[in-house]
């Protein structure tokens, strides 16, 4: 925490919010290179780390404890109590790493990031059946400030999203976004994919521009960052896509109140 702290100074960057994983029923045994348990945040230790930096850090940058909780359409309300218990995180990122399978006359949830989600259907069908899922999380779960990482998927398509548009799934993204809107949540723009080979930050600019056409107000900006080294990464390109989308400032919540920043 202290390293990306100190990358983040670097950067210069006056305000980090931290937002590390809670991702529960998450399918470890399905996933190799996962310890059991990678994505269960203590947050009770979290917290306790985040607050002796924050003293140490005082005046020379702002820091914020949020998290990033992984959806399934069941967990709101799981989610929710946890939120209650723990008033100290002060932002809260939902987003849907996972996706439902058909497997054995049945349904599982599976990880577009690994390859294997891929290998019995075509790109179309894992977007659509990935983005239809993102809708039933989204209808189903209405307790975070800001969607993560829309089009999360398209970093790891074979294809790193050379072939995809959000026109052919509009029918399913617009509801997505219209939810959000008129519920005042955020969307999260997210660089990570710019460092995986792809062209667009998640969600891509046409995604941007929709929700501003559909009422959307609020954007937070965020590296995803898995490594010291990612803290801000490709911010530059995060700035120009928001103004290439007609916004001129992003948000950042301070105990889960949105405050505007101009850009
Ligand atoms: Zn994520």
């Amino acid at each position: 925490m202290q390293d990306q702290i100190e990358s983040a100074i670097r950067a210069g960057l006056r305000i980090l919010t931290f937002t590390d994983h809670l991702d529960l029923d998450y399918p470890y045994d399905r996933c190799p290179d996962l310890k059991d348990g990678a994505f269960d945040l203590d947050i009770p230790a979290a917290y306790s780390s985040f607050s002796a930096l924050k003293e140490m850090y005082a005046g020379r940058i702002e820091l914020h404890f949020g998290i990033e909780m992984g959806l399934l359409p069941y967990l709101g309300p799981t989610y929710e109590e946890i939120l209650a218990e723990h008033p100290e995180i002060e932002f809260v990122i939902g987003s849907t790493h996972l996706s439902s399978m058909p497997a054995d006359g049945g349904e599982i949830y599976a990880d577009p990031y690994y390859l294997s989600f891929f290998e019995n259907m075509t790109v179309e069908e894992a977007l659509r059946r990935y983005f239809r899922f993102s809708l039933e999380c989204v209808e189903r779960c209405g307790f975070f400030d800001s969607y993560g990482h829309l089009d999360y998927i398209v970093r790891y398509t074979p294809d790193k999203g050379l072939t995809y548009k959000y026109e052919d799934y509009a029918d399913v993204i617009d509801p997505i976004l219209r939810l959000l809107a008129e519920r005042g949540t955020a969307l999260e723009l997210n660089t990570s994919s710019l460092r995986k080979g792809c062209m667009e930050p998640n969600p891509c600019r046409k995604i941007l521009r929709r929700f501003k056409e559909l009422g959307g107000k609020m954007i937070t900006v965020g590296s995803d960052a898995h490594r010291t080294n990612e803290i801000a990464a490709d911010f530059g390109e995060a700035e120009r896509a928001l103004r290439d989308c007609g916004y001129d400032s992003y948000y950042v919540f301070r105990n889960r109140v949105p405050v505007e920043m101009r850009l």
